[in-house]
């Protein structure tokens, strides 16, 4: 176990309080361990620099909070070259030992639990709360495959062929390009890094600009973790050298897996760059979630799974439901009771303040999004509920939007916001027909207390997972991924090494009897 730092940085920042005077905020404080504060980029066990820094920020405040090593093609390649190198290595290790190490990984994870949530608090905007949370579920799925490394057990195979034995042997594929969003800064990155490394696959990261701290604070730990030099390595940059970096990450004859997790847009560039060198890919891209209530349904239980599944993380998840089918038998009911829910529940402020359940999304991009769904929606005549503004910076009012149709934005993009348009429907056939008329299928919600509509709705949403009066459903031991636009392959569960392992048929011929 390492030694418990005592060394703590402090620095200020003012708070953001929605709607308080700027004279009357608070100071608010980063204070965590420095040696979680990490700001170079970490390659074959090193921390290194890059010619220039990039400015990481408080979403809340627009305070800065670090400069961060600015790394670029060449720091990419450096990485690569040190993951391929240490890949003949680590593949040597037997699997205990990985998973050892793994464990060990784990371990100070859940010990510097709460700096690592501060991290993603002040970089990321989450309240503090649901940052605990994402360093949990962040954790798990180190914990998930250091028990998963001991299991990658091949086949031997029954042969047609009396002189010949057929074998199917697992083995790693080799280094894996991995890229990562600024929605789950931990969790997206050891969703696929804690399968990869059980597999004995050596990894390169690159974080998203907005949130490296929370990649280079996992580098820290898996280092004090004892995970070898060029096994784990973190090539931050900024938005200006993604592309190129991202590139090399991609396109390198080194490079055998590339795993994504971000738009759909991203992901189609890169499955091209993957292309000329035929590498194994895996895409974990966006969603458009319907959350259907049927006139079944526990309403109470429906409210609660829709204030679960819209406003987590100010609802900017892939998995957040972004179209909400109410039936018309149910309709007037639901609409009352969430719109109580939304003022007793939703507070927003600075995630470090106790009692804020939403923080500022992640930019003003993200915010001119939101504000331009709900200025389409109104003027084709939905009705704003609740919220419907901006308010300071990036910060947006929770919003509850009635009588929307399929022809606005909000029904057709994915949204990334805290934006909650319903339409009415009134039959179970109308409802699949809506739900399922997207390019995408991530995750999928329903409400209904009747068995036979149960199996039938579950099995006809074109998703890749289901929520069945559920609201939240991510957790490291089931598959996580899409089908349709929403991606290739599947992450956590035991599903989820198979994406870092190949498949080697040994045939054993001339076998005397
Ligand atoms: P994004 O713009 O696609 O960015 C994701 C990552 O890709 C970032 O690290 C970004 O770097 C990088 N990137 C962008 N352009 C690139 C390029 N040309 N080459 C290499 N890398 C590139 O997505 P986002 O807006 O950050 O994230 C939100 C999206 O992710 C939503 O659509 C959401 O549904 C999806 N998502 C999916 C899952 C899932 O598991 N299916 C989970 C979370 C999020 P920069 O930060 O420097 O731009």
């Amino acid at each position: 176990m390492a030694a418990v730092c005592l060394l703590r940085t402090r620095s200020l920042f003012r708070q953001f309080v929605p709607g308080l005077p700027a004279a009357m905020q608070r100071q608010y404080s980063l204070d965590i361990s420095s040696q979680l504060l990490r700001t170079q980029g970490y390659v074959d066990g090193r921390w290194v620099s890059a010619a220039s820094v990039f400015p990481v920020l408080d979403p809340a405040t627009g305070q800065e909070l670090a400069r961060v090593a600015d790394c670029g093609p060449a720091e990419a390649k450096q990485a690569v070259d040190a993951a391929y190198k240490a890949f003949y290595s680590w593949k040597q290790f037997t699997a205990k030992e990985r998973s050892y190490l793994l464990r060990k990984w784990f371990d100070l994870l859940t010990l510097h639990k709460e700096d690592l949530a501060k991290l993603i608090t002040f970089e990321c905007g989450k309240p503090m709360k649901e940052s605990l949370g994402e360093i949990a579920y962040s954790a798990s799925f180190i914990e998930w495959f250091a028990e998963e490394a001991r299991r990658t057990y091949g086949d031997i195979v029954p042969s047609a062929a009396k002189d010949r034995k057929v074998l199917l042997l697992k083995q790693p594929v080799g280094v894996a390009s991995i890229i990562t969003p600024w929605n789950f800064p931990s969790a997206m990155i050891t969703r696929k890094v804690g399968a990869a490394l059980a597999a004995g696959c050596t990894v390169v990261v690159k974080p998203a600009e907005d949130t490296p701290l929370s990649a280079l604070a996992l580098a820290e730990l898996a280092s004090q973790a004892g995970i070898p030099p060029g096994v784990f390595n973190v090539v931050p940059c900024s938005r200006e050298k993604t592309p190129e970096v991202g590139k090399v990450l991609c396109t390198d004859d080194l490079v055998a897996k590339v795993s994504f997790t971000g738009s759909t847009a991203t992901g189609k560039i890169l499955l091209k760059h993957a292309a000329d060198t035929v590498k194994k890919v895996s895409m974990e891209l966006g969603g458009h979630a319907p959350f259907i209530v049927f006139d079944s349904a526990d309403v109470d239980m429906a409210v609660a799974g829709a204030m679960a599944s819209k406003f987590r993380n100010s609802g900017q998840t892939c998995v957040c439901s972004n179209r909400f089918l109410v039936q018309s038998g149910i309709h007037d009911r639901f609409m009352e009771k969430l719109g109580r829910a939304m003022d007793a529940e939703l507070r927003l402020g600075h995630g470090s303040e106790p009692g804020t359940t939403q923080g500022p999304l992640i930019n003003s991009r993200a915010a001119d999004k939101v504000v331009s769904q709900v200025s389409d929606a109104v003027s084709r005549g939905a009705k704003v509920l609740r919220g419907g503004k901006r308010l300071h910076g990036s910060f947006m009012e929770p919003t509850l939007l009635a009588g929307v149709t399929t022809d606005m934005l909000c029904t057709r993009e994915e949204t990334f916001g805290p934006l909650l348009p319903v339409i009415r429907f009134d039959s179970e056939a109308e409802a699949l027909a809506i739900a399922n008329a997207s390019h995408v299928g991530l995750a999928g919600y329903f409400y209904s207390q009747d068995i036979s509509q149960i199996w039938r709705v579950a099995e006809a949403l074109e998703v890749g997972m289901v929520g069945v009066n559920e609201g939240l459903l991510s957790t490291c031991e089931a598959s996580f991924g899409g089908v349709k636009q929403s991606g290739l392959g599947r992450e956590g569960s035991k599903y989820g090494i198979e994406e870092y392992l190949d498949v080697k048929y040994m045939c054993f011929g001339g076998l005397k009897p």
